[in-house]
């Protein structure tokens, strides 16, 4: 007889791993990424998915236009109508935008350059914007600096710039109709998925770029919502969703690195123990698969005029009389066994990953191998990785408004501070030299010299506290003993 487990009890972390799956509306492993981590220099490459770009898809769609029966094409038709040229010039715009923030913002490099050569070689296809402008592009982050990129991204913000710039799919005329249809989309074959979800990810892109390109993180891993979404309501979803996320991970640097939280209870536990403790209190499984691949990458490029001549025609001379043999049970090409022999390759060991919670996950877990140090900004309040033994109490982070980083406004204030500090001093000095030289000519009793000398020292140390300033502290010296002068005057 067949087991049944409908029914059976999840567990607090079933329940936990599936709040931050796919759910009915909002789908988050479109994307197909790559990590490779390297834990001597703290540092990872993100490798982010170029397949699901329309310079890559146009074959695929052609044979779904030609495989498709026309009925149900007239369906999917209505669904997917072209989009205006005018509209698709306006997203180029607005991806030309984001690009270059994020380009100044990050560590970025395109490495996947087959879309303008692809339009090259086939003019017939009009140009379509990229879907996601990090499309097949490396990302070079250190351990730490995505996690907290991520946590205090604001999405907030920008999901409230997304819905006041709300843009209507201009191809959605019947909007109601559409989106309170609950008639399902028969699926016919892997083809027709493939295409399909291509265009609903195209729509989501849309109605969510804002957001998505708020954080690096969530553009290497963009959403797609599922079809028949309303865009309007889901944005919200999706944007709640993260900022869900992103107090879950600020939490568990808090609890696993801040050596502040707590430090009579976790003072003495390393960033591993305490993470272990927390996955205990929170009744987590402690073990998580990671996926590791293994796989092989060129570290140099094969070019002829900078190999070596001698050894290609040692290899080629070598061919020709005694390992034709071998080349022939290859059944690789000379030029592809040249290229093989002569370029350097190296074995990495890389992460597949989808999701913007999987790669969190994956860099806390490599951070947790590694000895890395967090510490609180003093004058923002935000984490920031410590990096050698350089130390300081600020970020490096330049605030939104401002030019200039914490560490440097930080040092600023701090010199302000000091000068406010030695202006009190110098008021001091100046007072006490005054005033004791008129008790030396009896014009001020010793008594009262040492009562005013008191109160002055308490008062110089709210000037330097900031509690009265230079101008209040000169003006209180100055009316302490009532001026011989002016009296004389009057
Ligand atoms: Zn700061």
């Amino acid at each position: 007889m067949k087991r049944d487990y409908s029914q059976c009890m999840m567990t607090d972390y079933d329940i936990y791993l599936i709040d931050r799956s796919n759910s009915d509306e909002i789908v988050d492993d479109y994307f197909q990424n790559y990590v490779v981590f390297d834990n001597v220099k703290k540092e990872f490459f993100v490798e982010i998915d170029f397949q699901k770009e329309y310079h890559h898809m146009f074959g695929f769609i052609e044979q779904y236009d030609m495989m498709m029966n026309a009925d149900i094409k007239s369906k999917l038709e209505k669904r997917y109508k072209p989009y205006p040229q005018g509209y698709l010039g306006f997203i180029e715009g607005e991806n030309i935008k984001y690009y270059n923030i994020l380009i100044n913002s990050y560590n970025i490099e395109k490495y996947d350059f087959s879309r303008d050569s692809f339009y090259r070689s086939n003019p017939q296809y009009f140009k379509r914007p990229y879907l996601n402008v990090l499309s097949g592009h490396k990302v070079k982050l250190s351990y730490g600096e995505g996690i907290l990129d991520f946590i205090y991204a604001d999405f907030f913000s920008s999901c409230w710039d997304q819905y006041e710039n709300f843009v209507c799919d201009p191809r959605e005329d019947d909007y109601d109709s559409r989106y309170h249809n609950s008639e399902s989309i028969t699926v016919y074959n892997e083809l027709q998925d493939k295409v399909e979800l291509l265009y609903d990810f195209e729509r989501t892109m849309h109605s969510v770029y804002k957001i998505v390109y708020s954080s690096i993180y969530t553009a290497i891993c963009p959403p797609r919502f599922e079809k028949d979404f309303d865009p309007y309501v889901v944005i919200e979803w999706y944007a709640d969703r993260l900022q869900v996320v992103q107090s879950e991970f600020l939490w568990l640097i808090e609890f696993c690195y801040d050596e502040d939280y707590l430090p009579e209870i976790l003072g003495k536990m390393t960033p591993q123990e305490r993470f272990h403790l927390f996955k205990k209190i929170h009744r987590h499984k402690l073990e998580k698969p990671r996926k590791e691949i293994l796989s092989f990458v060129r570290t140099s490029a094969y070019d002829e005029n900078d190999c070596d001549i001698e050894k290609k025609e040692a290899v080629e001379f070598a061919f020709k009389y005694d390992q034709t043999k071998f080349l022939r049970n290859s059944k690789l090409s000379l030029e592809e066994l040249l290229d093989y022999t002569m370029s350097k390759r190296e074995a990495v060991v890389k992460y597949a990953f989808s999701s913007v919670f999987e790669l969190l996950e994956l860099e806390f877990s490599k951070m947790l191998e590694t000895n890395i140090r967090f510490k609180k900004c003093k004058r923002c309040g935000r984490y920031f990785v410590v990096k050698g033994n350089y130390n300081t109490n600020y970020c490096d982070r330049i605030e939104n408004g401002s030019r200039y980083t914490c560490q440097e406004l930080a040092a600023t204030e701090n010199y302000k501070a000091k000068l406010a500090n030695n202006k009190a001093l110098s008021i001091y000095n100046k007072y006490y030299k005054r005033y004791r030289a008129r008790v030396k000519v009896n014009q001020i009793k010793e008594p009262d010299f040492k009562d005013w000398k008191l109160k002055a020292l308490v008062k110089r140390n709210d000037c330097d506290n900031g509690t009265i300033s230079p101008e209040e502290y000169e003006t209180w010296n100055e009316s302490y003993f009532p001026n011989r002068k002016k009296k004389e005057t009057k």
